[in-house]
């Protein structure tokens, strides 16, 4: 009954840990779960009221436009240029996305053509993958490894996957791993785009979540990055709006015109009132980023000294709301702290292969709640 394009995506891994999360939470037990990338904290209020009172003004009630209010992509360009000190024009660099999973999962359909390439981490967010096979191209994985600190080595890409590469992800902060890229690597990336005439597209949705002083750069603040490719960013993890479906893609003016061709003819925009919300967060203070920053924090200092106390082997992360925590067999340590301890993480094999030897833990749990789960951890290990 199913495309074939169906049988093509990867085996959900993360089914076995649900259906057995499920079944703990059915037998009563009080489950802890690190398992969501998805802040716990709520949208703050200046931006939920710009929502209502965009809601009820009936002129918002009409669709939208195809690539976003003109308010909403000079927002974005302002913000980028305060934010970065990157000048995009907002009408030909900017374009509206409803979260950047739509860019993500949209932009190969631009880009690849059936047997192209696709490069893209491993681990990696699992849409990089799954837009591509939609696309009928094919994924070549760029290792991401702990002596490496998580960044490809792009020398490495064999030179006849280069030829036929058409898009190449990169995604710092990085999810899951939790590293960061300098500046230099995404000069690096420039070069090597323009070697092999290849796309670069920047998935930048943890920018914004950092700590102790780090500031993390965008992909788009590199020499030359205008004319190589493109940048995803999200009001998701920086503005608590997962559920509000609204991010945005910046960058070269003919990609972002292909990406715009594209979603004009899926999707019918993103709903005024939750643009007048974007635009409430963008423009307005961003202490609500520091202060969440600041419990995410405080949780990542309990969570990491805890595990360390464990004997696992980690470091604090600069930026992202990620622990990589380095275990032998993902899969079962996962099922074993769900069986014996009630705690939810993230098996690493469930971001492709190279995630295998990994669990993640996310900081999306109050801290009485991460220092139950060590205390529970600490009985059964
Ligand atoms: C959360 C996440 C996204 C998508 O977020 P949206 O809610 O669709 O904006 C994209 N990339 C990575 C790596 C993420 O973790």
């Amino acid at each position: 009954m199913f495309a074939r394009r169906l049988d093509n995506l990867p085996p959900y891994l993360f089914a076995r840990i649900d259906a057995l999360k499920a079944e703990k939470i059915k037998e009563g037990i009080d489950v802890i779960d690190f398992g969501i990338g998805d802040p716990d904290l709520p949208t703050p209020p200046h931006i939920v009221d710009a929502l209502i009172t965009a809601a009820k003004d009936p002129a918002n009630h009409h669709y939208p436009s195809y690539l976003g209010m003109n308010a909403f992509r000079e927002a974005v360009a302002t913000w980028y240029e305060r934010r970065f000190g990157v000048c995009a024009d907002p009408f030909t660099e900017v374009i509206s996305l409803m979260g950047s999973k739509d860019g993500v999962a949209h932009i190969p359909e631009v880009l690849v053509n059936p047997g192209d390439f696709v490069l893209a981490p491993g681990p990696g967010y699992p849409v990089y993958q799954t837009g591509t096979l939609f696309a009928e191209g094919n994924v070549h994985t760029m290792p991401l490894t702990e002596e490496n600190s998580f960044l490809p080595i792009l020398e490495d890409i064999p030179k006849e996957i280069c030829r036929k590469a058409r898009l190449m992800w990169l995604n710092y902060p990085n999810n899951p791993t939790s590293a960061v890229a300098p500046l230099s690597f995404y000069e690096e990336a420039v070069a090597f785009a323009r070697e092999h005439d290849i796309v670069i597209v920047s998935d930048n949705a943890y920018s914004e979540v950092s700590y102790d002083g780090y500031r993390a750069p965008s992909f788009l603040e590199a020499d030359g990055a205008l004319e190589v490719g493109i940048e995803m960013h999200s009001l998701s993890k920086t503005y608590n709006m997962t559920g509000w479906r609204v991010g945005m893609a910046v960058g070269n003016a003919r990609v972002i015109q292909g990406l715009g061709t594209v979603k004009t003819n899926v999707d019918s925009g993103v709903f005024n009132p939750v643009q007048y919300a974007a635009i409430a967060a963008l423009n307005g203070s961003q202490e609500c980023v520091a202060q969440a920053c600041a419990i995410y924090q405080k949780r990542r200092d309990v969570l990491v000294s805890g595990l360390q106390h464990l004997g696992f082997d980690i470091s604090c992360p600069k930026a992202t709301f990620y622990l990589w925590v380095p275990v032998t067999g993902s899969l079962s340590f996962a099922a074993t702290m769900l069986e014996k301890a009630g705690i939810v993480v993230t098996p690493g094999i469930g971001f492709g292969e190279a995630g295998e030897g990994y669990v993640r833990f996310a900081l999306t749990q109050p801290v009485e709640r991460i220092t139950a789960a060590l205390e529970r951890m600490g009985e059964i290990l």
